[in-house]
């Protein structure tokens, strides 16, 4: 008999992924899934943008074919993008300093950035916070890199440890790139104040890093172009960096795949060349992007009234969140917490880290149905009016 896959060890599930499994299997009616990073509606729906259900409309009325599309995907969502990440007049645009190619998600973005690095400009260590979003690890990895982690989070003032930080990111040999989030940190929901970031990009300037911010959640801390300030403050500075982006989230398009690679430069000659390069590190995995996800994206930023529509739809899922936040904190002191809560209220984006030991986690979907990562990350958009009271009651228990 064929040997080949004899000895092959079976991977590990993916610890998010692998809950939302679990989750759909339960039978239980009172079930609750805070465990995926996903936007659901007040009825535990993921929502259909009204502007994407008016985009699909004009798509099926446009009735085109379905050919295939050029390597570096949708040139109009390239450009929204860069207008999204810099603001409609930066410098970066104007000066054309930087190029985009549409990607499979924002996952696909950070697997072009770390080939690009690693295959054509031979870079080979990665640097990830601790804690990060699991699969920053994996595609780093799988792409060839060394990883190491830069702490992150202080567990007893539950607040970034930003000392040990700026010392770990220090030490870091000079290239290395570094994986940024660039707003609503997953899975801590901390985000780094300015003067934070200005002492960060100092240091990354110093040491001659590589800084690679992700920005999957733009829109979900405080606005687009307040959430896109550590991309500006970086494109200010004048250095050459990465930023992966994605609209699964800001569309509710998570199927869709569609996010974009764009990578800052320092002239317009350098940009074409990298531009070049990326283009081939698409063609060679998966030849051109799927076009279906970024025609409606670009058929609502390419119509004002449209972009106006969701950028509304965009608040309205960023105050529900917001609102979820201030609720659990309420609920959870009246449900006789032993810890005070209230530091939901000050996390930034989808995610907040609870502290819940993985016990009390595996608790918390034993006996309540509550499905949460291992690493104690809740997704506050799972929550709505008619769960949180079951949800705060449960989290008061699993403390006792
Ligand atoms: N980066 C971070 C920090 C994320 O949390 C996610 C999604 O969960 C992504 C990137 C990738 O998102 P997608 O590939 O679904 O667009």
């Amino acid at each position: 008999t064929d040997k080949l896959f004899e000895k092959i060890p079976a991977a590990p599930e993916d610890p998010i992924l692998g809950v939302g499994q679990q989750f759909k299997a339960d039978p239980r009616a009172e079930k609750v899934n805070l465990s995926v990073g996903v936007y659901q509606t007040e009825e535990g729906k993921i929502p259909v943008l009204n502007v994407v259900r008016e985009a699909e409309t004009r798509l099926y009325k446009a009735n085109k074919p379905h050919g295939y599309g050029p390597i570096s995907g949708n040139p109009d969502v390239d450009h929204y993008i860069q207008e999204l990440l810099f603001g409609k007049d930066s410098e970066v645009i104007t000066s054309k300093r930087a190029c985009t190619v549409q990607s499979l998600g924002g996952t696909g973005a950070i697997k072009l950035a770390a080939d690009l690095l690693h295959v054509v400009l031979g870079k080979n260590k990665a640097a990830t916070s601790a804690p990060t979003w699991g699969n920053h690890n994996t595609i780093f990895k799988q792409a060839g890199y060394e990883v190491s982690h830069y702490r992150y989070y202080n567990k007893e003032a539950g607040t970034i440890d930003f000392d040990h930080l700026i010392g770990d990111i220090r030490a870091l040999e000079s290239g290395t790139v570094v994986v940024l989030h660039a707003c609503c940190h997953n899975p801590t929901g901390l985000d780094f104040s300015e003067e934070q970031w200005k002492t960060l990009l100092d240091v990354i300037v110093e040491r001659g890093l590589t800084p690679l911010l992700d920005i999957a959640y733009q829109g979900f801390d405080k606005g687009l172009d307040e959430d896109a300030s550590s991309i500006r403050l970086f494109a200010k500075a004048g250095i050459s960096f990465l930023v992966s982006s994605s609209f699964s989230k800001s569309f509710s398009l998570y199927g869709e795949r569609i996010g974009g690679l764009t990578v800052v430069t320092q002239n317009a000659d350098e940009a074409a060349r990298v531009l070049s390069q990326v283009k081939q590190m698409a063609r060679a995995n998966y030849s051109n992007p799927p076009l279906y996800g970024a025609a409606l994206v670009a058929t609502v930023l390419g119509d004002p009234k449209l972009r106006a529509e969701w950028e509304q739809e965009l608040a309205a899922m960023r105050n529900r969140i917001r609102e979820m936040r201030e609720l659990l904190a309420e609920a959870m002191k009246k449900a006789g917490s032993p810890r005070d809560f209230s530091f939901v209220t000050k996390q930034d984006g989808m995610f907040s880290f609870t502290g819940f030991t993985p016990e009390q986690i595996e608790r918390l979907k034993k006996d309540y149905g509550i499905y949460a990562v291992a690493n104690g990350r809740i997704c506050i958009a799972g929550l709505n009016h008619k769960n949180i009271e079951y949800v705060a009651k449960a989290f008061t228990a699993v403390q006792k």
